[in-house]
């Protein structure tokens, strides 16, 4: 029985910040693996600068190289269409029956977690793990989990210390300064979004 963290996202591009939250969980959580799972269509989102699922995907898989218990998974993008989180966990229930999931989520998406489709399901699938972005997220976090998911018979983690902060939309305006942004980003992604001609006008 392996415990398996899971880390959604656009990552458009997947950047340190990334990598650190899952190095992060995989540490405090004592995980045996994690997951990355790039999204087709974002629920919750539509964002003009969205490059293709084909060059997402293909930049997770550069960026999760070096970490042997790091891995990708094209389950969204082959399944098309909204990428529902209750949809994903199901299907992979059906591959890992006997995995415990931890669904791995930053601050502003576990604020909004009650209102994703059928969270009652995501509940009963995994764990949720939630990390905060700075010191004074925590507290909101606790409250969140306490008078919200808590109720609806959500399992939480909150852990208790910041990762780096990266934000993709700084990366994507600053892709041509790569002597600002090389601390935030593997060097083979960042050579891959230049060899694709990504996130320019
Ligand atoms: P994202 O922007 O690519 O981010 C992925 C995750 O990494 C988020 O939890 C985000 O936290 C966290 N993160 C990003 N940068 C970070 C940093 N520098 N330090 C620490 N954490 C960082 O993806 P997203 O658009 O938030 O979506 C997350 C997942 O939620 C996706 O799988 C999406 O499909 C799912 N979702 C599902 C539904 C639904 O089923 N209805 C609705 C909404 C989202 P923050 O939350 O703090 O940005």
């Amino acid at each position: 029985m392996s415990k398996t963290g899971i880390i959604g996202g656009t990552f458009n591009p997947i950047h340190n910040g990334h990598i650190l939250l899952a190095l992060y969980c995989k540490e405090k959580l004592n995980l045996d693996s994690v997951i990355f799972i790039p999204t087709y269509t974002p629920p919750h989102k539509s964002d003009k600068e969205l490059v293709s699922e084909i060059h997402r995907l293909n930049m997770c898989n550069i960026a999760v190289q070096r970490y042997d218990d790091f891995s990708v998974s094209d389950i969204e993008i082959k399944r098309k269409g909204k990428s529902y989180t209750y949809e994903t966990l199901t299907g992979l229930k059906e591959i890992y029956p006997d995995d415990t999931f931890y669904f791995i989520t930053g601050a502003d998406m576990f604020l909004t977690l009650e209102k994703w489709k059928n969270p009652e399901i995501i509940f009963e699938k995994a764990i949720i793990a939630a990390v905060p972005r700075n010191s004074s997220d925590s507290e909101v976090l606790s409250s969140h989990y306490q008078t919200i998911l808590k109720p609806m018979g959500a399992k939480v983690s909150i852990l208790d210390e910041p990762v780096l902060s990266v934000s993709s939309t700084f990366i994507r305006e600053n892709i041509d300064n790569y002597d600002l942004i090389k601390s935030l980003i593997d060097r083979n992604v960042y050579e891959y979004i230049v060899k694709n001609n990504l996130y320019r006008e």
